[in-house]
């Protein structure tokens, strides 16, 4: 793989690349967490950023909470179907490949994001733990009952959109989201509790460490023993936990990684 001269890391994030790739080549369970800096390098707005046109006059908790969408389903509904266009409209950067790549070097790679906009499935990851729920997937919001999501309406324009309702029960079909003053789905929590404790290493990818309960992750990976590596343009507060840090993109440390690890396997 090869990376043009502006986007080659700085020297001392070379080293640390070079030090993350004699862990990961060490490591029997590697554990891969992403937040939103990930998306964000894709041209994915974080949260706060889709607050814009149409949206701007709302705050998150008239979108993105349950009561929200009881009072306006069609506001939630529509503000959603535009979230998830602009996540069709963007491709996964070189970090999304790079991560499918790191598969062949580690005998079990497992992704835990915070992300609801399936890129990397879209990208060919084969684990995703997806914290957050997902932009893709749907269901009533009395019950859950899972709906399909070929049958979700979805608007040509920025636009309010009523729900579908619920075929076993009537109520309004909800994206299957977390929001605000809702708990984690508890499958993929326990899941990505028993993997960060059981991990040799774990890749903290873009997130700031201030999303709860998602931000214990790097920590209960460092109480167990796990080497944690963050991967972030910017201090956070991660930073604390990690036993090596990479400072920059994930599009670009992401696939020095892999080229370190592709090199050290030649030799
Ligand atoms: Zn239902």
């Amino acid at each position: 793989m090869w990376i043009t001269r502006s986007q080659a890391p700085a020297a001392d994030t070379a080293r640390a690349i070079a030090a993350a790739a004699g862990v990961l080549r060490a490591a029997q369970r590697v554990v891969v967490a992403t937040g939103a800096g990930m998306s964000c390098e894709s041209g994915i707005p974080t949260f706060r950023d889709a607050l814009t046109g149409l949206w701007a006059r709302y705050d998150p908790e008239e979108l993105a909470t349950e009561a929200a969408f009881r009072r306006h389903p069609a506001r939630v509904f529509g503000w959603y179907a535009w979230r998830r266009r602009l996540v069709r409209a963007a491709t996964p950067h070189p970090g999304y490949h790079a991560l499918v790549a790191l598969e062949r070097f580690v005998p079990e790679l497992v992704i835990v994001t915070q992300n609801v906009d399936g890129l990397h499935r879209r990208a060919g990851s084969r684990r995703v733990v997806e914290l957050h729920g997902s932009l893709d997937r749907f269901s009533c919001v009395d019950a859950r009952h899972p709906f399909p999501a070929a049958a979700a309406p979805e608007p040509a324009e920025d636009t309010e959109c009523e729900p579908p309702s619920c075929p076993e029960c009537g109520a309004p079909v909800r994206p299957d989201v977390v929001w605000f003053g809702e708990t984690l789905p508890a499958q993929a929590t326990a899941e990505a509790w028993d993997l960060a404790a059981s991990c040799q290493a774990m890749l903290v990818v873009g997130t700031s460490g201030l999303v709860q309960p998602a931000a214990q992750l790097p920590f209960i990976a460092r109480d167990g023993g796990a080497t944690v590596i963050e991967v972030n343009p910017d201090p956070t507060d991660v930073s604390a936990a990690a036993h090596i840090i990479c400072r920059g993109p994930a599009g670009v440390v992401l696939p020095a990684l892999v080229a370190a690890l592709t090199e050290g396997a030649a030799t």
